[in-house]
């Protein structure tokens, strides 16, 4: 491609992607090819040739685009939003032209640099604790996702219960975790990883509003340590994936305070909400928290992938993961510049703070605060409207944006439920996504997209209705 290509291509592309997201209400929610569709119109060999950017767009138009699940659909009401914005799309743009490789500071000073500078200014409008600033023995970076971040706190908390032993040793058998059946899967996986077995994690119990029992914990802990086991790590998830619900965090500090774990608090979803002050008490008890994640790439709509992570203890951090090869060595380095490749998992890292960046600028604070507060005002209207209808039962507390609702056993219970979501889908006007709570199944309704409005929530709920007949 030559250079006036690129600005030809470049231009198109982004009308091209203007009239995509203005125009994605008119499309169905999800895709409706079956599993080897997509790969069947692909030729089954390379090209030989050099093509045209104008057949390239007319195959991601035939071809692609008939196969997306549209998150940017303002009927997507599934799983948990993963909005994207224009200024992010800048962002990614400049990042892709930059092409720069983040890796340590000296491979791009700004790029370390004005990360530090913006995920600081999330902290600060978030209403985080001062421990996690960069000025302290704390700090915060961008990962890729909130798995990562989960992974990141487990190492930390793996060397710091070991006193650095486990890097040598690797031996973990003596560790044990705490979570509830409610946190994310990524949590499992996260152990998994670090050599923490089904065996040496506990899966606590929760209480009727999903959300953990500190005496639960507190139990379990001393069972553990009475067996010569090493309780080392609890995850307090602020926002369950589930039902949105919320662990006790100060309840659950004081636990891992007495018995020395890593207090990690997982708020991917829901601690955004904290950009507007009213509601920060989604991240009540951060205090007592040696790290905590929350996703900017999902409410607060800057691009995938956008995780930010903070610790309050950074020595943790670099113990766990700093490595330093020759081919890495430094002068800054040496002299106590931030290299972020020991604050993550893979070594290289893309320019993603420029999204951060732009979108507080270009966007600015009141656009996620009002989103936010719109988000809330309607999910709770919407809860009203169900509460309204005895067809209905909404099944656990909703103080955000996420609603979990079943039909009632008089109008078809779980059966009817389950058929609803199944038809709703099937309509292509909305997307749900379902979940079990207390072995039943339920639906979810998760208000989250960047462009849903009160009359795209009040719709849906017109559709659940006319499908499911009066009692
Ligand atoms: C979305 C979510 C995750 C996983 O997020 P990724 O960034 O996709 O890894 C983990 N925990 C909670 C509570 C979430 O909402």
């Amino acid at each position: 491609m030559t250079p006036e290509e690129f600005r030809r291509a470049g231009h198109q592309l982004i009308d091209w992607i203007v009239d995509y997201v203005e125009h994605v209400e008119e499309r169905p929610v999800s895709s409706s090819v079956a599993p080897g569709d997509v790969l069947a119109a692909l030729p089954t060999s390379p090209p030989t040739g050099v093509d045209s950017f104008d057949d390239v767009l007319a195959d991601v138009d035939a071809t692609i685009v008939p196969a997306l699940t549209h998150w940017q659909h303002p009927r997507f009401f599934a799983y948990f939003p993963a909005n994207s914005s224009y200024s992010s799309m800048l962002a990614e743009l400049l990042s892709a032209g930059l092409g720069v490789n983040g890796m340590s500071w000296v491979t791009s000073p700004a790029c370390t640099e004005l990360e530090i500078r913006v995920v600081d200014w999330l902290g600060e409008l978030l209403g985080l604790p001062a421990r996690f600033a960069s000025t302290g023995s704390g700090g915060g970076v961008i990962q890729g996702t909130a798995s990562e971040a989960t992974l990141v706190a487990i190492l930390s908390a793996r060397w710091r219960a070991t006193a650095g032993a486990v890097n040598d040793d690797g031996d973990t058998s003596r560790l044990v975790a705490y979570i509830t059946s409610q946190a994310h899967s990524s949590l499992e996986k996260g152990l998994r990883i670090a050599g923490i077995g089904t065996a040496n994690t506990r899966i606590v119990a929760h209480d009727e509003r999903f959300a953990m029992r500190p005496d639960a914990l507190a139990a379990a802990v001393a069972a553990d340590r009475a067996a010569g086991l090493v309780p080392f790590f609890v995850c307090s998830t602020r926002g369950t994936t589930s039902s949105m619900a919320f662990d006790p965090t100060p309840a659950i500090a004081e636990v891992a305070r007495a018995n020395d774990m890593w207090l990690h608090v997982d708020a991917a979803m829901a601690g955004i909400a904290a950009l507007a002050p009213e509601l920060r008490w989604v991240n009540d008890g951060l205090d007592g928290a040696d790290s905590y994640c929350t996703n900017p790439h999902k409410w607060m709509g800057i691009n995938f992938d956008c995780d930010v992570y903070w610790t309050a203890d950074r020595a943790a951090l670099l113990g766990a993961l700093s490595i330093l090869p020759e081919y890495l060595r430094s002068a800054a380095g040496a002299s106590g510049a931030v290299d972020f490749r020991d604050w993550q998992i893979p070594l290289g890292r893309r320019f993603r703070s420029l999204k951060l960046w732009f979108g507080l600028r270009l966007d600015g604070i009141d656009t996620f605060r009002t989103r936010i507060r719109e988000h809330v005002a309607v999910t709770q209207e919407l809860a009203g409207w169900i509460a309204d209808d005895p067809r209905f039962e909404i099944v656990a507390p909703h103080p955000l944006n996420l609603v979990c609702l079943r039909v009632a056993d008089a109008a078809g219970g779980d059966a009817a439920t389950e058929r609803l979501v199944d038809e709703a889908n099937a309509t292509g006007t909305v997307l749900f996504t379902r979940t079990v709570l207390d072995d039943r199944p339920v639906l979810r309704v998760s208000v989250g997209g960047a462009r849903t409005e009160r009359r795209h929530v009040a719709e849906a709920w017109e559709l659940v209705q006319s499908l499911v007949p009066a009692g």
